[in-house]
């Protein structure tokens, strides 16, 4: 993951050090949490999760408590990896399907974190998993945003209900029952309900964000939550925007709340430290990782494949 390379490359080479060790002292474990400290530092990790870690690397280095069959290095990476695997979120996290149809899958975040893109990656991917996915676009902030969500859309060959004049793919049915322009929490309700109707099995609802944190728009975001009821609400989060990526994190949680996080461009090549902390911070879940612009530039996130890829 080139957001990680650079914190890859200073882990890797705080190990390489230890391995022509034999015993570690309490020094040599101090020194090493040192360096581990000022990489994650460097990569935007956010201090507290970054005191977290290491306090916990420190302790369970000093207690010694794994294999003997391993070498101090070996140890030491192994309790980083685990405990990287702890603060990227445990387990892998699959999505929620609703028991009765349709699965409503709601996305917020700021503006340009790759909301849009999400939409037509996820739709593409449920699609190959045998899915009827439609796309809502609820997002009537940008003039431009429910054409580019429709050619999302037609990109990843599944239909999107929006409001005129963006309404493409269903030519024919020229969304009469979709609600005028300037009422994102009916076209919310109306998508859904047309979901419903023309037996799609999910709906991933798009809706707007702004540059920068927002009243309006978090109580626009809540009220469409409360108003679609969804399964599941994912947070898309610019992997590269660095220490904001913690507050942007804690606003939205606290005002729309969601229930899992999807990290994009993880191919930037900033430092996406930043993206390490968003699950601590936030105790949900990470589960899905964008890696370009491209619709099969999509993963499912497991934390402990990250973590391997991070200290690879
Ligand atoms: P939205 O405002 O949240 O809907 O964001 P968009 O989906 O419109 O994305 C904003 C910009 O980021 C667009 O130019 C996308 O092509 C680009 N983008 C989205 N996801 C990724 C990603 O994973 N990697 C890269 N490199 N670019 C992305």
């Amino acid at each position: 993951m080139p957001v990680f390379n650079s914190l890859s490359d200073r882990l890797t080479s705080t190990f390489k050090n230890l391995r022509t060790r034999g015993r570690l002292s309490e020094a040599d474990i101090d020194a090493t949490v040192r360096e581990i400290r000022r990489a994650l530092l460097d990569a935007d990790v956010a201090v507290p999760v970054v005191r977290e870690f290491t306090g916990a690397v420190r302790e369970r280095a000093l207690s010694s408590e794994v294999s003997g069959a391993l070498n101090p290095a070996q140890q030491v990476v192994k309790i980083v990896n685990e405990e990287l695997v702890d603060i990227l979120g445990g387990a892998t996290r699959p999505l929620t399907l609703a028991k009765t149809p349709p699965t409503v899958i709601m996305l917020a975040g700021l503006q340009g974190a790759g909301k849009t893109t999400l939409a037509g990656k996820l739709a593409h991917a449920l699609k190959g998993q045998g899915h009827t996915p439609v796309l809502v676009a609820a997002d009537l902030q940008r003039p431009n945003a429910v054409t580019q969500l429709s050619v999302v859309a037609e990109r990843a060959g599944v239909p999107v209900f929006a409001p005129h004049p963006g309404n493409t793919s269903e030519a024919d049915d020229p969304a009469a029952d979709a609600p005028l322009i300037g009422d994102p929490v009916g076209v919310a309700r109306d998508g859904v309900a047309y979901a419903r109707d023309r037996q799609h099995d999910v709906v991933i609802v798009d809706t707007a964000g702004r540059l920068g944190i927002d009243e309006v728009l978090m109580q626009q975001a809540s009220d469409i939550r409360a108003a679609v009821n969804p399964d599941e609400v994912l947070f898309v989060i610019d992997a590269m925007i660095g220490q904001d990526a913690v507050n942007t994190a804690k606003a939205f949680a606290d005002g729309v709340d969601f229930t899992g996080v999807v990290l994009s461009k993880l191919d930037g090549d900033a430092r996406g430290g930043a993206a390490l902390s968003v699950a601590k911070v936030t105790g949900r879940p990470i589960m899905f990782a964008s890696t370009g612009e491209k619709l099969t530039d999509f993963e499912v996130f497991h934390p402990d494949r990250m973590a391997s890829r991070i200290l690879d």
